[in-house]
């Protein structure tokens, strides 16, 4: 047996059944690169799911962690954290109509945090009756409770009734239906500028203007997760960026921490201000470990990493672009270092499959795409490197029946 075969046999003894997994373990990671338990090497394309934004292991953030961890660990909010004030005026820098930051330890608690203030915003302006929250079906904020009621996609909500109330979807994309579902009740509309859990579908270009301008219309707040989106995935700081509007609310999380687990709310001052003394909290968030680490990845953003992660990802993308030649891919959504791969007549897990074998790691979405997340710190060498790979992947496939 190998000691793949091992943990993977360890695994299924020891954990919940809950995760569909590659049959890898991952003991290792420099860079773009990781490790099996085996030793074979990999490029990996997934990176945490576009958590690894600077890749494994980066000098400048295990020299944060480790200086943060000879310092102080763990203090609580009962007390002033210098490094999660600071985080909080670095991330509010990169967001010029943001002017309160809180700090969470992932996703789902950003998503939770974010939403439950939007209710707690108009329940102090003494409006309790403008709860509902609108949504879009095919996204995805997380896997909390309310989280998984706000996301668009039933399955993730199957047999975990009952479900918490105020909640309704709206097609991604439908201006329209959008402007419909907004009215007098509804609190706030949350979207994501790019699916990225249903297959990397960037919202269609205006949609966002257009939803700021019909929330701002309704009353309601803007709520953008830029979880995967965010922290220069898409080549700008924040993917919203990109069209010039001015959410009321942003959660972030995923790359933020470049591995180290964290989660962020930014805010508006007049929405950010009602998350008053006692309202919420966490054990946690803005731990001082987190918070060094994620200053590290913001001063490497701007140190050239994310000009780094556009230009290389442009160049990714068109690489990924020519293999449409072959026959088995459509195209590639999505831009910067978050892409998606429509595939033409192979399955997504029998492409990712092959594409391990030949060293690349990529995440298969259902059977129609692949996508991918690489570091955003990649070389030229390492894209060329991976599309060769990809291609070879896509042309050792067999034709999906
Ligand atoms: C990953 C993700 C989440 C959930 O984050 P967790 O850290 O897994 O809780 C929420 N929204 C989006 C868009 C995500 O990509």
């Amino acid at each position: 047996m190998s000691l793949n075969e091992s943990w993977a046999a360890r695994a299924a003894r020891a954990l919940t059944p809950n995760y569909k997994q590659q049959p890898v373990a991952l003991v290792r990671g420099q860079g773009a690169r990781v490790w099996d338990a085996d030793g074979k090497e990999y490029l990996d394309f997934i990176g945490g799911v576009a958590v690894d934004a600077l890749g494994h292991c980066a000098p400048a953030l295990v020299e944060a962690l480790a200086e943060q961890a000879r310092t102080v660990w763990h203090v609580s909010n009962h007390f002033y954290i210098p490094r999660q004030i600071e985080l909080a005026e670095a991330l509010l820098e990169t967001a010029p109509w943001a002017r309160r930051a809180f700090l969470c330890n992932s996703g789902c608690e950003a998503n939770e945090a974010m939403l439950k203030l939007a209710r707690r915003h108009f329940a102090e302006l003494g409006q309790p009756e403008r709860n509902e929250i609108v949504a879009c079906t095919d996204s995805f904020h997380g896997r909390t409770l309310f989280t998984v009621t706000v996301g668009g996609q039933e399955k993730y909500r199957q047999g975990f009734g009952p479900l918490p109330g105020g909640v309704r979807h709206v097609p991604f994309g439908d201006v329209a239906a959008l402007r419909a579902a907004l009215g007098p009740r509804t609190a706030a509309f949350i979207v994501e500028p790019t699916l990225g859990e249903a297959g990397v579908v960037p919202a269609p270009e205006g949609y966002l203007a257009a939803a700021r301008e019909a929330t701002r219309r309704a009353g309601a707040l803007l709520c953008l997760d830029e979880i995967q989106t965010g922290m220069g995935r898409t080549g700008k700081m924040w993917a919203h960026q990109w069209e010039g509007v001015e959410p009321d609310l942003l959660s972030s999380a995923k790359a933020l921490g470049g591995g180290f687990p964290i989660g962020a709310v930014l805010a508006t001052e007049a929405v950010g201000r009602h998350l008053v003394a006692g309202s919420h909290g966490t054990t946690f968030g803005g731990n001082p470990l987190a918070c060094a680490v994620a200053l590290r990845v913001l001063r490497e953003l701007r140190g050239g990493a994310l000009e780094n992660g556009r230009v290389v990802g442009e160049r990714l993308r068109d690489g990924l672009q020519r293999l449409a030649a072959g026959g088995r891919l459509e195209r590639v959504r999505g831009r910067g270092m978050l892409l998606g791969l429509v595939l033409k007549g192979v399955s997504a897990p029998e492409v990712a499959a092959r594409a391990r074998e030949g060293g690349i790691l990529v995440n298969p979405i259902g059977e129609g795409v692949i996508r991918v997340a690489p570091p955003l710190t990649l070389t030229a060498d390492e894209a060329d490197e991976a599309v060769r790979r990809i291609g070879a992947a896509l042309a050792a496939a067999p034709a999906a029946s």
